[in-house]
């Protein structure tokens, strides 16, 4: 793994890319290593001739495939995690095409995560707080609680102070660690359902688990803040083509909370801060609008096959990390 470096800096968006290891079936079928990680920023094509931006893209960080989560976490995610316990709402995203790598790392995150917030609140006893967990699924634009699915599809409400609200979700007060990791492994296996019947599920549906904290210094006035964690859909469906580059006919193939993330942060990246973001425009961006741009913090950890099987959606994947800087 890459040496740990400078920390990475002080930014609203933090863009990291992980790498993962060819997996058994890649190396059983005599497939190659596509790219080089040069320096611990530096990702390169080892086929120049097919690549723009020179074959070269930089970062906060790449993590290279011997790297662990834990390392993912401590330089990709933890300032933003423990943001989100000082007032400053977080979203930490793994983005990738499918079998990337995105879950295995939002499930380390989670884990890295969990153990710092208890740490951290215990290290800070002059203050009292309540965290709330809530988790739910966007499939097809349709929202559903990963607590109660029985609840069928949920409405978004605007609340004229708290913004768009998930209506009915379930929020349950978080006990201790133990019990958090109960309540994500619950989600897990509620997010298995319908994956069988429907093969590709876990590739167009978008996974967000939000903890609410309730700051309260102690007899004053309470303040709240959230952090989520987003398990994307894979990022082949943000694109309007296929890998060849021709356009699909089927529009089923493009989900459209995915393109309009990828919108809102090219645009909240851009500097353009004043101009039009178009939240509004899918589930995911409008449950997530707090907490992405304005004052929130955000990290993006970018999860990459090396294969050059892949090399196109890497490319893809790789174009949108930079544009997102
Ligand atoms: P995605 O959620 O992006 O579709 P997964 O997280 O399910 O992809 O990963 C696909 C497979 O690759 C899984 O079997 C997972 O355990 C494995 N994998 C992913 N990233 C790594 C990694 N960094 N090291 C080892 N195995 C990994
Ligand atoms: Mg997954």
């Amino acid at each position: 793994c890459t040496p740990g470096g400078p920390k990475v800096r002080e930014e609203n968006i933090l863009v990291t890319v992980r790498m993962r290891p060819l997996n058994p079936k890649e190396v059983a079928a005599y497939d190659l290593v596509a790219w080089d990680i040069t320096d611990e920023h530096t990702i390169v094509s080892k086929n120049l001739h097919h690549e723009r931006h020179a074959g070269l893209y930089t970062f906060d960080k790449v993590f290279d495939p011997t790297c662990s989560t834990r390392k993912v976490y401590e330089e990709g995610a933890r300032d933003v995690a423990l943001s989100a316990l000082s007032g400053i709402n977080a979203t930490i995203f793994a983005y990738g095409q499918t079998s990337s790598g995105k879950t295995f790392t939002m499930r380390g995150v989670a884990e890295q995560a969990i153990k710092d917030i208890y740490e951290h609140i215990n290290f800070t006893p002059e203050r009292e707080f309540v965290l709330k967990f809530s988790a739910l699924e966007i499939y097809n634009e349709n929202v559903v609680d990963l607590l109660n699915r029985e609840s069928g599809s949920l409405r978004l409400l605007d609340d004229p102070e708290r913004g768009t609200i998930v209506d009915k979700l379930i929020e349950e007060v978080v006990k201790d660690g133990q019990h958090l990791r109960h309540l994500i492994s619950i989600c897990e296996a509620q997010r298995q359902v319908g994956e069988t019947a429907l093969n590709d599920k876990s590739s167009r549906s978008h996974q967000i688990i939000r903890l609410v904290n309730i700051l309260r210094p102690l007899k004053a006035v309470s303040e709240k803040t959230q952090g989520n964690l987003v398990d994307l859909a894979g990022s082949e469906r943000a694109t309007q083509s296929n890998t060849d580059g021709t356009r699909l006919k089927e529009g089923s193939h493009i989900n459209r909370s995915l393109l309009t993330l990828t919108t809102v942060i090219r645009k909240l990246s851009g500097g353009k801060r004043s101009g039009h973001i178009p939240y509004r425009d899918s589930k995911l961006t409008r449950i997530l609008q707090t907490s992405l741009g304005g004052n929130a913090r955000t990290a993006i950890i970018c999860t990459m096959s090396p294969a050059l099987s892949h090399v196109d959606q890497s490319r893809n994947m790789l174009l949108f990390a930079t544009s997102a800087k």
